[in-house]
Parts: C-alpha cells; structure tokens; sequence
C-alpha cells in the first residue's frame, strides 16, 4: 500500500499482505493453542512482553487482522474484537468502570445497550443517567459527578436515526476529564470515523454492515489513543499496577494501544467474549467491500424515502438524508458520503395497517436485523424495544406506528414495488 492510502484500498487490502507463496486472502487459522519449545517463551507471553499468541480466548492470527484492519478503518490505534456488539461495550464501560461509577449517555441508543445500561449496569452498581442528545455542551457538563467515567452515544442512533453531534459530545467529554466513546454500527467508517471528530473509543456490531452479509455476530473496540487515560487519574485500572501481570502498568507499557490491551488481557480473559477465528474470517471478507456497500445501501434508502415521502398511505417517514428531517444538517457535516441505509416509518391507519404492511411484503423479509444486503424490516414496538415501556420507547424515538427498514442492494425498482404493493394492501 501506498503511504496513506484511501479508505476504499485499506478495505481491499487492509491488515493482511500475502508474502511471496502465502494465501492470497487472509486464512483463518482455526485452533485453539500454540506450541512453544521452552517455559520461557510462554513466561514472555504471561507477562504480555510477547505479540505471539498461547491461546484462542486472547487471540489469534485471523482476529488480530480483523482487529487491525478495524482500526485502520476507524483510524485508530488498536482494536479489540469480541463475540458480539453487546460484548464489546459491555467490556468498554467495566474497563474504565467499577461499582460505584457513572456513566452519561444519550438516550436514542440501541435497545440491547438502553436494557444493558438501565438492568444489567445497574445490577452491577454502574450507574447510567440517560440525557437527551440535543442538550448542550454545558447542559451535559453540568450532569457530571465526581464518579463520572465516560460519556456515550450512536453515530446514528439506531432505530430514531438521531445525527449525533460528535464534536460537541467530545468538547463535553473533554471538560468532564472523561472519554467519549461512539457507536458506530449504523454509520460504519465508511460513512464516519468518529475518533476523527475527537471521539475516543469507538464501538461497532461487526454484525450489522461490517459484516454485511448476515452471516457472523461479533463486535469490535477500537481505540482513538487520544485520551490521556493518566491526567484525571480516575482511571486506576490503566494508570495502577496490575497485579494479575506482575504490577505492569497498562498505560505506561501499551500507551496509544492500553485500552486494547487491557481489555483483552483483563477483560477478555476473564469473561472469555472471544471472538471465534471462523467469524473474524467472515467479518473480514465482509469488510473488503465496506466502502461499496454503504455507497450503494446510502443512495437506495435516499430513494426509497424520497419514494416513500410522497405516497399517500404513508403517515410520516425519518431518514436523515431527507431535506427538511430534524438532523438533516448534522446528516450533511457527520456522513457527508451517504446517510447509511436506515429509515424508518409509520403507515397510515395504526398499527393494524402496520402490521399488514408487513405480512404483505415479498422481496422484502420481516427480521430483527439491519445492515444486510437484503432489504429488511422490523417493527421494534413488539419486537426489539418491547420490554421498554411505551414512555421509554417514545424517549428513545420510537412510536407505535414506527417501521424500521434496512434497504438492501436489489434493484431499487424491485424494493419500491415490493413495499407499494404492500402499501396498497394496507388500504384495504
Ligand atoms: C445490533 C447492535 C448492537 C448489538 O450488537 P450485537 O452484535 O447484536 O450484540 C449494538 N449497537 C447497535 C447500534 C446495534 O445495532
């Protein structure tokens, strides 16, 4: 590769050159340990002054390009990847997070994250305060609490389809001396890089677009190493001795990869969220088209909401590439390249006619995904947002009537016959 290459050629030939007689694509390397002659190369790797690997639960050959092609995408300085999306932030907050600590996010979040922060976080004495994401910066920082660890939100808020506004939750992060970290899925690198908005940890469903296909869940961490982990000193588990590793000190040994570092050597280890080498060979394949799929996912969505606008059975309609949508302005500054292939809608007549449209659709198929190449919806009501309540669900952008669609890359004639057919049916 050339010096800096562009996005499109680190998709293509990021974190795995063949040398002279290799295999061209990356090979998984399916096992479970590694052999070692002597104690001491296997001390080295205890005492983590070894890249090699002993064992599958810490890594492997064929995660460790995933992860670093993650983190070429995102542009950051490590990554970590773990067996699902939900792994990996919950291994984001218990790395910097404790009993006893707090943590502010936005509310137009993920379902599984809303339910992970408000029971199981909870459950575990971290507590989570949910804010509306279109305060200000000052309104944020006046939530802060001297237990305060980080600040989140969704690039894309998945499914009310919220714009974040990434700069001004870093300049709140910043004053609170506490990092920001991002979810990406929706968006990808493709379309936004987070870290380079001064975000600082970055998360993703690998399951979603990264993966692309539906064929693999996982998650991915990726670190921006633009947070000085030991300036507040709220962060003993990065800037104090780790006793489990002979009192090394994560930030002074890994510095711009400690995040990383500590959370496959802690976290992982002992939650034991691997992802298996069989889905990162996946997730890889996937990612070598990244920058073509979200293209062409971006420009169908544009158009089947543009479609969709004008029809008359249909009540209302989000996607944030639309002129006139309440985050069409952040759409243009955050995703200049497309606004990902997300809408969501609400058909005239209720939820009775909601539920027609459904069963009425043909090409189109009714899963809880997104992210796929095949058209999809969801109506996350009865479904993904069921245990919130009606109140939660509207605090989280979610109406009754509400259709999440993830447009796929048929032709975009046969996605807007599929759903005006149905549409039709709805009438009736
Ligand atoms: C799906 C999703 C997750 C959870 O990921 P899993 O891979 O299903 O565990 C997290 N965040 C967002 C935005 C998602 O869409």
């Amino acid at each position: 590769m050339t010096k800096k290459p562009g996005f499109e050629t680190k998709c293509v030939h990021g974190a795995y050159k063949a040398e002279s007689g290799q295999p061209q694509v990356l090979p998984i390397i399916q096992n479970t340990t590694y052999r070692y002659y002597n104690a001491h190369d296997v001390a080295e790797l205890f005492d983590l002054d070894s890249a090699n690997h002993m064992y599958t639960r810490l890594g492997s050959p064929t995660v460790d390009a995933l992860e670093q092609k993650m983190a070429l995408l995102e542009g950051g300085t490590a990554g970590m990847a773990t067996s699902a999306g939900q792994a990996a932030t919950l291994i984001t907050i218990l790395n910097i997070c404790n009993a006893g600590d707090h943590v502010i996010s936005a509310t137009n979040i993920y379902g599984g994250t809303h339910n992970l922060f408000d029971v199981s976080l909870r459950n575990l004495g971290i507590e989570v305060d949910f804010i509306d994401q279109n305060i200000s910066k000052e309104e944020i920082v006046k939530l802060a609490k001297p237990n305060t660890k980080a600040l989140f939100g969704e690039t894309l808020g998945n499914p009310a389809l919220s714009v974040l506004d990434i700069e001004k939750f870093a300049a709140a992060a910043r004053e609170m001396d506490v990092p920001l970290i991002v979810d990406n899925t929706l968006a990808t690198p493709a379309l936004c890089r987070p870290i380079e908005h001064g975000a600082n940890i970055v998360i993703q469903s690998t399951t979603k677009y990264a993966d692309g296909h539906g064929s693999c869940v996982g998650g991915c961490v990726v670190e921006g190493g633009n947070f000085d982990w030991a300036a507040s000193g709220k962060f003993p588990g990065l800037t104090e001795p780790d006793e489990s590793y002979h009192g090394i000190v994560f930030y002074d040994k890994f510095g711009p990869a400690a995040f990383c570092m500590r959370l496959k050597a802690v976290l992982v280890r002992d939650f034991g969220c691997t992802m298996a080498p069989m889905n990162a060979y996946l997730t890889h394949q996937g990612l070598q088209t990244l920058h073509l799929r979200m293209e062409r996912h971006s420009e169908n969505a544009l158009a089947l909401a543009k479609h969709l606008k004008d029809h008359p059975m249909v009540d209302w309609i989000v996607y944030p590439g639309l002129e006139g949508d309440q985050y069409y302005d952040l759409a243009q500054k955050y995703l200049p390249k497309g606004k990902s292939g997300v809408l969501s809608f609400g058909v005239k007549g209720g939820r009775q006619a909601g539920e027609k449209f459904l069963e009425s659709l043909d090409l189109t198929s009714v899963v809880v995904h997104v992210g796929d190449i095949r058209t999809s919806v969801l109506h996350p009501a009865s479904t993904t947002h069921r245990q919130l309540s009606e109140e939660a669900q509207l605090a989280a952008g979610i109406s009754p009537s509400l259709i999440r669609v993830s447009v796929g890359l048929e032709s975009i004639e046969d996605i807007i016959a599929d759903f005006d057919q149905a549409l039709e049916k709805t009438e009736k």
